[in-house]
């Protein structure tokens, strides 16, 4: 009896379906609880210093992209990140003031899909020329200083004679000959020279110029880096000889010097870029249009 009372009044059927309901629902809770637990065991711990490191992290790679523009600008196109913002470099000197439309003038090589716009020297450094003076004829001592200086003056471009060297003339020549001249682009080279050693120069032709160009940058521009005049040495030593010798030998090496900075022959004989030497002892309208703007390039 007292087995059946006690069993009636707590274990009964309705009081024991509600008991086990309970169970079962702390069951389900301890459950849940002990997944929930699991979950954050694998859920991967934060420490206090994990957003310190992803400041790091992120600060040097923005350093890095940073300082790898700043190098790729200054490369590619000599442009200096500054507190007050990019600075590019700037030319050396200006050309002058030209009257444009009054002459002819031709340029020797054009950028590649824009044909208004010439190869050039940069501006903003200077052309480095040296001479081979081995075989300079009597009388033409300092013609090619003032042929340099007369092209400078038109161009706005620092023609620098850097001095005198043994270099032979060839009509091969590299852009960089690092054993004479060090770790950059070889000086442009003015040779005094004869048809033998430049074949090139034989016939009537007294001197030969003209430049290398070089694709610099990630845009593909052209540039003149190096170049050469061949002077034919027994022809301008029969030019020096005439009474007004000096002048056209002077001429010859401002021709070939146009040459050399990038200009081509023109059908005009008035101007000094005309092929033929017929007396022309000065640079034309055409000519100085076109060497200034020559001189006019930007400053990759
Ligand atoms: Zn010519």
């Amino acid at each position: 009896m007292r087995g059946q009372l006690w069993d009636r009044m707590t274990f009964g059927p309705w009081r024991r379906r509600r008991w086990m309901l309970r169970q079962l629902r702390r069951l389900d809770e301890l459950d849940a609880r002990e997944a929930r637990a699991a979950a954050d065991r694998r859920r991967p711990r934060r420490s206090v210093a994990q957003p310190f490191r992803t400041a790091v992290v992120v600060c040097a790679t923005t350093a890095i992209v940073v300082v790898g523009l700043g190098v790729l600008l200054h490369r590619e196109y000599g442009l200096t990140l500054t507190a007050d913002g990019l600075r590019g470099p700037t030319p050396l000197s200006r050309p002058p003031e030209v009257t444009p439309g009054v002459g002819s003038h031709a340029f020797a090589m054009t950028q590649p899909g824009d044909e208004s716009r010439p190869v050039t020297y940069s501006p903003c450094r200077e052309v480095a020329v040296v001479v081979n003076d081995a075989l300079a004829p009597p009388g033409s001592a300092g013609l090619v200083e003032e042929a340099l200086a007369e092209v400078s003056a038109a161009t706005g471009l620092r023609l620098v004679l850097e001095g005198t060297t043994d270099e032979p003339a060839a009509e091969r020549r590299e852009l960089r000959i690092p054993e004479r001249y060090g770790d950059r682009w070889a000086p442009a080279l003015v040779a005094w020279t004869t048809p033998e050693q430049v074949p090139g120069l034989r016939g009537d032709v007294a001197g030969l110029g003209g430049s290398s160009a070089f694709e610099l940058g990630v845009l593909g521009r052209l540039r003149y880096v190096s170049g050469t005049v061949h002077l034919d040495a027994p022809a301008m030593a029969t030019i020096l000889a005439r009474p007004d010798g000096r002048d056209l030998a002077r001429a010859v090496v401002m021709h070939e010097l146009g040459h050399l900075v990038g200009l081509d022959h023109v059908d005009d004989p008035r101007e000094l870029m005309y092929a033929d030497n017929v007396g022309v002892t000065g640079f034309g309208p055409g000519d100085r249009e076109g060497l200034a703007a020559l001189g006019s390039g930007d400053c990759l």
